[in-house]
């Protein structure tokens, strides 16, 4: 099941949100993509199995909570963390 999670950009601080699924969780939200990680937009198939995180153009791409909000028009990173794939992602999986 998915549900809408809020995150914030890290230059303007808008409000942009997304529909997730229950069994992806977030590692950190950036101004930059982390090496080797395979970013797709919001307005893309972010669950696919290939998708390691989110690229926002904030306040371009649709994803601000506000419709009328309008952003800074930089780019931010979400990365998320998949259960068992890294320490942080086991952890996050105890907690539920
Ligand atoms: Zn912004």
């Amino acid at each position: 099941m998915s549900h809408p999670v809020t995150y914030y950009c890290p230059h303007c601080e808008t409000v942009v949100e997304l529909q997730r699924e229950g069994y992806l969780d977030d590692k950190s939200v950036t101004p930059y993509p982390l090496e080797g990680w395979n970013y797709v937009s919001a307005r893309e198939d972010y669950g696919a199995d290939d998708a390691d995180g989110v690229r926002f153009v904030c306040g371009e791409d649709g994803s601000t909570r506000d419709p009328e909000a309008d952003g800074c028009g930089r780019a931010f990173y979400l990365s998320f963390v998949r259960h068992g794939t890294t320490a942080a992602g086991q952890a996050l999986g105890r907690r539920e």
